[in-house]
């Protein structure tokens, strides 16, 4: 009866269609493929009142997912927090910051649980039985859980030496694991060669469109929690280079659907470390073209990829937006990761440590405003990243049951109480 609402593919760089199918690229000129849809199909049934009364899932969006159907995969994903984060806005020094906390993410605490049930419930149109991902850790941890909770088989591969709480959580769901010797660019090549040669939806190789779609819900819960306005700043971490992105494009969807109060000006800044850096390299130096990184070498893991596969778009996003991007070295994202748990009482990974450090060094830079609206992505939780904090923080004091040795550490501690 109704019209179409999800129309196809079109190609990034020469907007060639393609139907809706399990293609990543463009067959003329290898153009990164995206989603497109009718928007007066949308408006028809998408608006600020009919959302706000749907469930508190990501999929109250559900008119700008790939999706032809219902969700099938990952129904409970989404709706994380936004937290107003006045104690860490003291200490920065800025007046109005939020925290959009993916750390709490449903059901293995990143955001990569919104890109993997947008991919999977598609890959369940499609018709896959065996599915996959090359991945930095958290990717796995989501295709794992939700590949099991679906009934899917599913084929993980990461590059080798990935955070044991990371390898644990894919192992845990029963998935095929495999640690390929070779950094995640490598990884992700031989993933395009598998998901060719045995015909698997990969999420990130031939679902990459629809994947990629999932995450520009971060964006609409971000704007629906302001009050339907998009913020002046969002400081984004960057992989792949697509969360960025997407948050973008989520602003400008409910904008061109009449859906927020004022245009959108958000300055998108992306957030990277130092011993993996393409993408900020790129924005800094102020080429276009991105070089890769042959050999990452830091602890935010997460991030650590050398081609990624939006960073010209991603670079080109931020420098069109007025945004910045800049990249932390390792004791400055344990240090970063040290302030939001104490401010804030969020657990963050190693991703969130860059975020967040990158955010204080575009403060002091003067490239976001003090007295602007800013939101922070936090995208992981601090349980999955815990190897860079064991040789970092101090451990517990261990003392008897004993009321005086007790008495004694609180002299030492906090002397002012020891006088009561
Ligand atoms: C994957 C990931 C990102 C970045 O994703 P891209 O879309 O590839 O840039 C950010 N944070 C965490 C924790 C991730 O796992
Ligand atoms: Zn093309």
């Amino acid at each position: 009866m109704s019209a179409e609402r999800v129309l196809g593919l079109s190609c990034r760089l020469c907007g060639k269609r393609y139907p809706k199918e399990a293609l990543n690229f463009c067959t003329d000129d290898f153009g990164p493929l995206e989603v497109i849809y009718d928007y007066e199909e949308v408006a028809r049934t998408f608006n600020r009142e009919a959302v706000s009364a749907r469930g508190q899932s990501m999929w109250r969006y559900l008119e700008l997912l790939p999706l032809d159907g219902e969700p099938t995969v990952g129904r409970h994903v989404g709706r994380t927090p936004l937290v107003r984060a006045d104690r860490l806005a003291k200490v920065l020094g800025v007046s109005e910051l939020y925290i959009k906390n993916d750390a709490v993410n449903y059901p293995t605490l990143s955001f990569k649980d919104r890109v993997v049930g947008a991919a999977l419930s598609k890959a369940v149109e499609f018709g896959f039985q065996t599915v996959g991902c090359a991945s930095t850790g958290n990717l796995a941890n989501s295709v794992a859980a939700n590949a099991a909770a679906a009934g899917l088989e599913a084929y993980v591969l990461i590059p080798d030496g990935l955070e044991q709480g990371k390898v644990l959580g894919a192992m845990i769901h029963g998935a095929k694991v495999i640690a390929i010797e070779g950094n995640y660019d490598q990884v992700n090549r031989l993933c395009s060669q598998i998901a060719f040669r045995f015909g698997w939806g990969f999420v990130n190789v031939n679902l990459r469109p629809y994947y990629a779609e999932g995450s520009k819900t971060v964006g609409f819960e971000i704007a629906e929690d302001l009050g339907w306005r998009a913020p002046d700043h969002v400081v984004s971490p960057m992989a792949g280079g697509s969360l960025i992105g997407k948050i973008h494009k989520a602003f400008k969807e409910l904008e061109l659907l009449g859906m927020l109060d004022g245009p959108v000006t958000t300055r998108m800044h992306g957030a990277q470390a130092t011993g993996c850096n393409p993408i900020s390299a790129t924005v800094k130096n102020g080429v276009s073209k991105v070089r890769p990184v042959k050999n990452p070498r830091t602890i935010a893991k997460s991030l650590a990829i050398g081609d990624p596969a939006d960073g010209f778009f991603a670079s080109k996003l931020i420098r069109e937006t007025g945004g910045w991007s800049d990249d932390v070295d390792d004791e400055s994202i344990v240090d970063a990761m040290k302030l939001l748990a104490e401010t804030e009482g969020i657990w963050t990974e190693t991703a969130g440590g860059v975020t967040l450090a990158v955010t204080q060094r575009l403060i002091e830079q003067g490239r976001i405003d003090r007295d602007e609206s800013i939101v922070v992505c936090i995208t992981g939780n601090g349980l999955k990243t815990q190897e860079p904090l064991l040789e970092r923080l101090a451990r517990p004091v261990v003392i008897k049951p004993s009321l005086e040795e007790f008495e004694a550490l609180v002299e030492k501690f906090t002397p002012a109480l020891a006088a009561v």
